[in-house]
């Protein structure tokens, strides 16, 4: 990982002395799930919040219709033209600022070439969207560039289908979402069908703590399980749907239906629908929960999230099943759950500021006595989304 944070004098000069010429910097965050998780593809709730672990890009214009991209993570250079991107020309990481560059120029706008320079502070491949982050960066820095204004959940929707399609991940569109539209002390209660959403604040002096397990499944093996969670609920929903009306998803589905339809259902598919539908409940209620400051509420509903991802869903492990119990067993915290797809990646828990660092060197003790592994853990706060930041002031140009 890049230091962190970065500093985007520093940024601005390194970009100086590879390309020449001062750029602009724009920078997009990374994310955490409080709550939600599978839910996206069944059109329900999600409760993201952008942390502050930031994408950043530096970029100037050429005039040559060639777009040069360096990336101070994996320290390679790539350079493209427009007229012919074929994604197996490019190196796998370059596949996503391209993709974003393809779908702008898909879009209309007129781009007539770009040095860009990456650097971010997001963990790659750790679960806290590092892809978002870059994509969003790209996207928010040609942009700007480029003088062209486009409102926030359009890039999201942009950047989602370049990794949909030039990438060829198949993700929902939560992560672009949040990285574009983060609000500092906020996460988003948004829905994922209408992309409606509302701010909902953080009370006051909450950390949201990220702890990496550090275990992954083998490359393969959690995309089929993830595909084949989907097809449960996607069979659930087309026998839920011969009597049950107006059901395009398990989003329009009641637990008190599902009881009803409860012998029409296989014993898996009926727990996955159970996960589904009453995770969507958890996000309305937490969102209450943290509006209302009722952090024991939102204690039980992490727990109750958790337990139902790991014995209805069954898509947590032992290392996240540990890793939640070591959370839960610490002073000044409210909550913790696993978050993300699952099979591995991270938990977050909610903690008070004052024993942020007591949470992180005691779990992280722990986790590795009972593991052997040595965990990251990423103390976070709710962060503002995208924009250009002035060089000269170091802040933000947008209004938080
Ligand atoms: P996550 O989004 O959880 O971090 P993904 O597998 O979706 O995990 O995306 C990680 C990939 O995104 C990396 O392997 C890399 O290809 C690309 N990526 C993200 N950030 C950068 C960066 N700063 N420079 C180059 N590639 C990046
Ligand atoms: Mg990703």
């Amino acid at each position: 990982m890049i230091s962190h944070p970065i500093d985007p004098k520093v940024l601005a000069a390194q970009f100086e002395s590879r390309f020449g010429g001062w750029p602009q910097i724009y920078r997009a965050p990374g994310r955490v799930n409080l709550i939600g998780d599978h839910t996206d593809y069944n059109d329900g709730f999600v409760l993201p919040a952008a942390i502050g672990f930031y994408c950043w890009a530096a970029i100037s214009r050429r005039s040559d219709n060639t777009f040069v991209i360096f990336s101070e993570n994996v320290q390679e250079t790539i350079t493209a033209q427009l007229e012919n991107l074929s994604r197996d020309a490019f190196a796998k990481w370059s596949r996503y600022p391209l993709g974003v560059i393809q779908q702008l120029a898909n879009s209309g706008c007129r781009l007539d070439g770009a040095n860009i320079c990456i650097s971010s502070e997001v963990p790659m491949g750790a679960g806290l969207s590092s892809s978002a982050a870059i994509e969003v960066a790209t996207a928010y820095a040609l942009l700007g560039l480029f003088d062209y204004e486009i409102e926030p959940t359009r890039v999201a929707l942009l950047c989602q289908k370049a990794e949909n399609e030039f990438v060829g991940a198949r993700c929902g569109i939560m992560d672009q979402f949040v990285s574009s539209h983060g609000q500092a002390r906020h996460a988003l209660f948004l829905d994922c069908r209408s992309l409606e959403y509302r701010k909902i604040r953080i009370p006051d002096g909450m950390r949201l703590i990220i702890c990496n397990t550090m275990v992954q499944r083998e490359l393969g093996s959690s995309d089929s399980l993830y595909n084949a969670r989907r097809a449960e609920c996607e069979e659930g929903v087309r026998r839920l749907a011969e009597v049950l009306s107006d059901v395009r998803a398990l989003r329009d589905v009641t637990l008190a239906e599902l009881e009803k339809c409860r012998d029409r259902l296989s014993d898996v598919v009926y727990r996955r629908c159970r996960h589904v539908i009453s995770e969507n409940e958890r996000v309305g209620q937490m969102a209450s929960a943290l509006e209302s400051n009722n952090m024991g509420l939102v204690g039980k509903l992490m727990a109750a999230s958790h337990r139902s991802l790991r014995d209805d869903y069954e898509v947590s492990c032992p290392e996240l099943d540990l890793m939640v119990r070591l959370a839960t067993q610490q002073e000044g915290v409210h909550g913790a759950r696993m978050t993300g797809a699952g099979f591995g990646g991270c938990t977050v828990s909610m903690v008070d500021a004052e024993f942020a660092p007591q949470f992180q060197s005691r779990v992280a003790a722990a986790y590795l006595a009972e593991t052997g592994r040595t965990p990251e853990i990423y103390n976070c706060e709710a962060s503002e989304g995208a924009g250009r930041v002035s060089v000269e002031s170091q802040a933000s140009d947008k209004p938080a």
